[in-house]
């Protein structure tokens, strides 16, 4: 008989960010576990193509999608209200939407350090708060935060992008003291480099290349694929007993000097 600690049938996935990149292949492979899924992104014309690509493979009644932004508390309330009245109980929100910004500190004004926190940091609080509210009332639910192994590393360059993961790492386990008890499980993945539209600018850039192959014990770039199996585990049954950590997906970088 085949195992059902990873099946997710029957269960409603949120996947913030999922038009394309990281959470696209999360969205993915939590289909193909069973899960119904509500795919998310701002851009409508993106969002509509990728909601017509999963319903060709997995059923039109499985695949939904919801364009808003997760940075706009209001936006993000109405949303949530609307998914859980029109579409059904969301058993497992991944928050994944992110956006990087590269500039000096020095040079960095305001309004980029508070898009990117409010971005990548801030909508992780806002989407699960508004899910946890419903997720609490049934006595269970899994959020998935994605972070990065900026939690642990920092690089010149991307300031508001390392305090934000750190943010996120911090917030999973707030999240934990205050919701591990009434039955969620929320724990983050922290992806190494990734190559999606976010590094592809890295992947060009030889040097850098050269130094992400040397540094990654695993000697390649991650592919988003690489994160669907994880997400799934800490979707399912299979993860009920772990709570607040950070797992990380970085072909052994953050082991290594
Ligand atoms: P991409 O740029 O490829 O995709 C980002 C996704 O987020 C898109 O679907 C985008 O859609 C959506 N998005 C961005 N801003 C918002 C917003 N305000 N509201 C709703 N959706 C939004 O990025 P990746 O797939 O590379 O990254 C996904 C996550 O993984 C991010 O949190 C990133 O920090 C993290 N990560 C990535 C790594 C990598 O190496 N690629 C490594 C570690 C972590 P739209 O533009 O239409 O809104």
């Amino acid at each position: 008989m085949a195992s059902t600690l990873f099946d997710l049938t029957g269960r409603i996935a949120l996947i913030t960010g999922s038009s394309r990149g990281i959470g696209r292949v999360i969205a993915q492979a939590l289909a193909e576990a069973g899960a119904t899924i509500v795919l998310n992104g701002r851009d409508e014309e993106r969002l509509a193509a990728t909601h017509a690509d999963f319903s060709a493979e997995f059923g039109a009644e499985r695949v939904y999608a919801r364009a808003f932004d997760v940075a706009d508390a209001t936006a993000v309330a109405t949303a949530i209200a609307e998914i859980e009245a029109s579409i059904g109980a969301i058993g497992v929100l991944v928050n994944n939407a992110g956006i990087q910004h590269r500039e000096p500190m020095l040079d960095l004004d305001v309004e980029d350090w508070n898009r990117v926190i409010s971005t990548n940091l801030t909508s992780a609080f806002l989407v699960g708060r508004e899910v946890a509210r419903h997720m609490l009332a049934r006595g269970e639910g899994k959020i998935i935060n994605i972070a990065s192994v900026q939690t642990e590393l920092a690089r010149p360059t991307i300031g508001p992008y390392t305090v934000s993961k750190g943010g996120i790492r911090n917030l999973t386990r707030a999240m934990t003291a205050e919701w591990a008890n009434g039955g969620l499980q929320i724990n983050a993945i922290a992806p190494g480099y990734i190559h999606t539209e976010m590094t592809q600018a890295l992947v060009d850039d030889d040097t850098f290349n050269s130094w992400i192959l040397g540094r990654t014990p695993a000697g390649r770039w991650g592919t988003p694929a690489d994160l669907g199996g994880p997400a799934v585990w800490l979707a399912s049954s299979g993860s009920d007993y772990v709570n607040g950590q950070v797992i990380f997906i970085d072909g052994g970088m953050t082991v290594v000097v």
